[in-house]
């Protein structure tokens, strides 16, 4: 299962899996017929099974109905990729009450809500993988971003103490820590950020985006991808309660 799949990153980490075989579970939003295309060209591609759910993954009344989807499709939840996430910018004083509650409650709280169902699942078999999407800025901070940054750093706290908890059960949970990745997430911003601070689009990418990442290059959702995918491997079975950054050295400064 992987949240906020029908775009991004979550798309790439959901297509490597199914591409290994797995059976996938989509959900996000988006134009519902560009979703169904999305689904069945990933069964008809790869010859698994996809199914997708709407669940807005703020509400945790819909995110038990999610976990759920996926154990009476395939009968167990193996792997869970928190994913699903939001960016806002703005300075503090004047960041909208309503858009700090959403970023909390879908950047942090929903991994909390899909843990809680999904463990049970996970324990009964003795095997699990949960992978959150963190963000370079759970590692560092930004200004304007306060509410994403608390998030992310939020995530690392709930991932390591998850591990913990789970790490007799066969259970691995981690962290990636992406650096800029061009998604519609990173473009949607740059309007916001322009204003926040006065700057063209360009000044925005070089010298906001790219200026924290030394490699001066976005990292590729196909590289998270692989990354997500090498964690659900045996020879990964001993990292865990890990926060893996791939930011071309962003957070090494
Ligand atoms: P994206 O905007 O392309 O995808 C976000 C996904 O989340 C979409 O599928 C969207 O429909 C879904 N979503 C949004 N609100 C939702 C809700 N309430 N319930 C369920 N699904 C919802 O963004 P992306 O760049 O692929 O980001 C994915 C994750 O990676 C996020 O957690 C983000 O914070 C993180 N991340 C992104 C970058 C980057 O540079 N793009 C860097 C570091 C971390």
């Amino acid at each position: 299962m992987v949240t906020g799949s029908t775009s991004g990153i979550g798309l790439a980490i959901a297509k490597s899996f199914a591409k290994d075989g797995a059976n996938v579970v989509l959900n996000g939003f988006g134009n519902p017929e560009d979703i169904e295309r999305t689904r069945s060209g990933i069964e008809s591609e790869f010859g698994v099974k996809a199914v997708y759910s709407p669940a807005d993954l703020t509400k945790p009344d819909e995110i038990g109905g999610l976990i759920a989807l996926s154990v009476e499709t395939f009968g167990s939840i193996d792997i869970l990729v928190n994913n699903a996430g939001i960016q806002y910018v703005s300075p503090i004083e004047d960041f909208p009450v309503e858009k700090w509650d959403q970023i909390i409650a879908l950047n942090l709280c929903s991994a909390f809500h899909t843990l809680r169902a999904a463990v049970p699942h996970m324990k009964a078999n003795g095997w699990g993988r949960v992978i959150n999407t963190a963000s370079a800025h759970s590692m560092v901070a930004s200004p304007y971003k306060s509410a994403y940054v608390a998030a992310k750093h939020g995530v690392v706290g709930l991932t390591k103490t998850a591990a913990l908890e789970l790490a007799t059960h066969g259970i691995t949970v981690n962290c990636i820590s992406p650096g800029y990745v061009w998604t519609p997430l990173v473009e949607s911003q740059i309007p916001d950020t322009m204003k926040a601070r006065g700057l063209t689009k360009e000044q925005v990418i070089e010298e906001v985006l790219l200026k924290a990442q030394p490699t001066k290059e976005f990292v590729t959702i196909d590289q998270v991808a692989a990354l997500a995918l090498f964690l659900c491997t045996d020879s990964a079975s001993q990292i865990t309660g890990a926060n893996i950054a791939m930011d071309g050295g962003w957070t090494a400064q």
